[in-house]
């Protein structure tokens, strides 16, 4: 049974997430709240399935977030990174659009925000699975 992912990097013996280390994110903690080893079990499923099928390492720039921390980054109120349901990942080009399709074409995500301009190194997508309810993906772009 899937565990809300809480584990701070100790029960590696329950980290499955081949592509995902528990700390990885972490150099832009502000505090202990963020890190894609406080994402929730069911969405780590679905990042390491899309991760599995693009084949391409995915550099998360920013993975689950506290109060506090959204706060200061300048997150909405109503983040999913909140939640630890959201993450960004830092892509451009073919990977872009790969991750874009992914999104678009598998029933495992509903949120995709687009931030694909200026320079190439600072473009990513945030990928969510918190915007249900509307039988479509919800896409916004900065
Ligand atoms: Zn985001």
């Amino acid at each position: 049974m899937p565990y809300d992912v809480n584990l701070a990097a100790q029960d590696a013996n329950k980290w499955t997430w081949m592509n995902f280390k528990p700390d990885e994110c972490r150099k832009n903690r502000w505090d202990q709240q963020t890190g894609v080893g406080l994402l929730k079990a069911n969405f780590m499923d679905k990042l390491q399935v899309m991760r599995t099928s693009i084949g391409q390492p995915f550099v998360i720039t920013s993975a689950f977030r506290g109060p506090e921390y959204n706060q200061l980054v300048g997150g909405k109120k109503e983040s999913k990174h909140l939640l630890g349901h959201a993450v960004d990942i830092q892509c451009n080009g073919e990977l872009a659009a790969m991750i874009a399709h992914f999104v678009l074409h598998n029933n495992m995500f509903n949120g995709l925000g687009v931030y694909q301009s200026g320079d190439w190194k600072s473009r990513f997508l945030h990928v969510d699975d918190a915007h249900g309810g509307h039988g479509y993906p919800v896409i916004w772009s900065s």
